[in-house]
């Protein structure tokens, strides 16, 4: 199962590891003290029985505590046993050496301070507790022995009132050093809540108190190796921002405390976080008591999107739910991520409420995501490479042109992305202008243009961008090439929107010399009168035509008379799509200007074509 974080803090860690080294260090301080003791008393030749049994225990006792502190195990209750044991020892040898007459004037400081060394690393309450002890002991131990031996000329009075003066010093000196204690494990406390309430408030999501995005990544990417597989769904509420737009922000915020709420209600959620906005995810459980979890899914789903109580009415909530599992060792969390946000986009455009991720579905879906994220970056690195097709005249079969088509190469995909792929995605990305100035940027490097014209793909979403002409001249300019070897290919969307500007954009480009011609002329919805209001030069006749004129006369027929519709346009046409000699003839026959395709020559890497062209030296 997916553990929620049960870890200690950064600064509860931190403190544990400080505590370890300090018993580690008393360990080891101790028994390299205790060694030179033994030297002492070994040169002196000063060992007794009790003084050998008092050694022993204070031997083990700092072993005990060294191993334990190295080995980090028990550390705490180990170093505190064993300095009770050490002060109990310290006193019981004291006593038993007074008993026996062995006293001398030196073991009055002794009493004072090395009990007070041994209780120095103890927790406060042990050195509380400690303090009237101490002083019961030193009282004893002054009255009994010290003061009977040397202070022969005091009085009884003067006995009790020295020892008890001693007394109440060492005592006290436990008070302080217990009350100074206390004052720190107090601090120590406030930081320790400070800093989680910190680290809280930085985690947490502060309207719905779920955790934010960065702490749930933070978590999975945890908790990642720990589980065989991981399930995890997300959430998003439809139609989120009407709501909020009609009933204002405080229903949008209390909706979204209502689903928060709802989600961690729910028995099948081990981890929720809201992403931002309307957006949700969830860890699932593992187990969901034997149901299978498209039933827990299903009841996730039912309780979000049940209507919400507001004022006098009721409000009813919408939402998305897509779900995906996998196998922590062989996908990773990427990719799950990317499977979730996938089949919950499914699930939102296709109103499913909620529905799983499949392969054989959400798999294209999830390719375009992939495309989506890499494209960005294949342009800046260079992967968008420029290729070109030559396009002859039909009679001569000489080059007269070269089309610019965009490549990607060293993608980091299995097989690199063909234009069908990328081009609608970088149009959606508002991509193509950039792809165009860097490829065309490679091509006029390499070509020469006052033998060739160069003709550029433009799509109508690209000319609108109101620096087109001005960056297409720019880019010229480099080059030093003249926008009279330029033609702009466009399609017949360009009659969909945005007309009457984009009319414009073109005829200033044809009043600069730049050809601009229809491509895949006879596969979009065009209408011939878009013939008479476009600016143009050239017309391209889609190679659908030139396939099927082979099989049927009916086709034929329609080549034949978009080749004339061009003519009689005053259109230069181009015929696309030749594939053979037999087609080139024909057409050539039929009365086509330019032809392109196959037979002419295949589209070819700008830097691979290098022989076939003309380079500027
Ligand atoms: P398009 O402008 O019609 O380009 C001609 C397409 O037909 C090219 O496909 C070319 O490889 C293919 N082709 C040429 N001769 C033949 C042939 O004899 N037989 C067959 N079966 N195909 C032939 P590609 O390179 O895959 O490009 C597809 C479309 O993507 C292009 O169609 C163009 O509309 C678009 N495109 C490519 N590069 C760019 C670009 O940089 N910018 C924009 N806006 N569109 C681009
Ligand atoms: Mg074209
Ligand atoms: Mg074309």
């Amino acid at each position: 199962m997916f553990k929620r974080a049960e870890h200690l803090t950064e600064t509860e860690q931190n403190l544990s590891e400080r505590f370890r080294s300090l018993a580690f260090w008393t360990g080891l301080l101790g028994l390299v003290v205790l060694s030179a003791v033994v030297a002492i008393f070994a040169v002196s030749d000063a060992f007794t029985s009790a003084s050998v049994f008092e050694i022993s225990v204070y031997t083990v006792v700092l072993f005990a505590i060294t191993v334990s502190a190295h080995r980090n195990f028990h550390v705490r209750p180990i170093l505190f046993c064993g300095l009770l044991i050490l002060f109990s020892a310290y006193w019981g040898s004291t006593f038993w050496e007074a008993m026996r007459d062995e006293v001398v004037p030196f073991d009055l400081p002794l009493i004072l301070f090395i009990p007070l060394l041994i209780v120095l690393i103890l927790d406060y309450r042990l050195q509380l507790a400690l303090a009237p002890i101490q002083g019961g002991f030193v009282y004893l131990f002054v009255c009994e022995f010290f003061t009977l031996q040397w202070g022969a000329d005091w009085s009884r009075a003067d006995h009790q009132a020295f020892s008890l003066m001693l007394a109440l010093v060492s005592g006290c000196s436990f008070l302080g050093l217990g009350v100074v204690s206390l004052t720190r494990a107090i601090a120590d406390k406030r930081l320790q809540e400070l800093m989680s309430e910190t680290k809280k408030l930085a985690s947490t999501d502060s309207l719905t108190r779920l955790m934010n995005r960065r702490a749930f990544m933070d978590q999975l990417r945890r908790n990642w190796s720990q589980q065989s597989h991981v399930s995890i769904a997300f959430i998003d509420l439809d139609h989120f921002k009407p709501l909020n737009d009609q009933f204002g922000h405080a229903v949008g915020d209390e909706v979204l405390q209502t689903v928060a709420r709802r989600i961690q209600e729910s028995s099948m959620v081990a981890a929720a976080a809201r992403l931002g906005g309307d957006e949700f995810a969830i860890v699932l459980k593992e187990e969901s008591d034997g149901q299978p979890v498209e039933h827990s899914i299903d009841l996730l789903h039912a309780k979000i999107t049940s209507d919400m109580r507001w004022e006098a009415g009721m409000i009813s909530i919408g939402a998305s739910i897509g779900y995906a599992r996998c196998d922590t060792l062989k996908q990773t969390l990427t990719a799950l991520l990317k499977s979730a946000d996938t089949v919950m986009r499914r699930a939102k455009s296709g109103r499913l409420g909620w529905a799983r991720f499949n392969p054989r579905i959400d798999g294209a879906a999830l390719a375009n995501a992939g495309l989506e994220l890499e494209l960005k970056a294949a342009i800046k690195n260079g992967q968008i490479k420029a290729a070109i097709q030559p396009i002859a005249d039909a009679k001569t079969r000489e080059t007269v042109a070269y089309e610019l088509l965009a490549r990607w190469t060293d993608s980091v995909f299995d097989r690199d992305p063909v234009p069908s792929d990328f081009i609608p995605i970088a149009e959606k990305l508002g991509l193509l202008n950039e792809m165009l100035w860097v490829t065309m940027d490679e091509a006029l490097a390499h070509l020469d243009l006052r033998q060739h014209r160069l003709a550029i793909n433009v799509s109508p979403a690209q000319l609108i961008a109101s620096d087109f002409l001005e960056t297409l001249l720019s880019v010229l300019n480099r080059h030093d090439v003249d926008p009279t070897s330029i033609t702009i290919e466009i399609t017949e969307e360009v009659a969909f929107r945005n007309v009457d500007r984009n009319i414009a954009i073109l005829q200033e480009a044809r009043d600069l010399g730049i050809e601009i011609a229809l491509d895949d002329f006879g596969t979009g919805y065009s209408s011939l009168s878009m013939l008479d209001t476009l600016p143009l030069d050239k017309l391209k006749i889609d190679q659908s035509f030139v396939r099927k004129s082979d099989k049927s006369e009916q086709s034929k027929r329609i080549l034949l008379a978009a080749i004339r519709l061009a003519k009689q346009l005053g259109l230069v046409s181009c015929v696309e799509g030749i594939e053979t000699q037999e087609f080139a003839a024909r057409v050539a026959v039929l009365g086509a200007d330019h032809i392109q395709g196959y037979w002419i020559g295949h589209p070819e890497l700008v830097r691979d074509a290098k022989s076939a062209l003309k380079l500027v030296s």
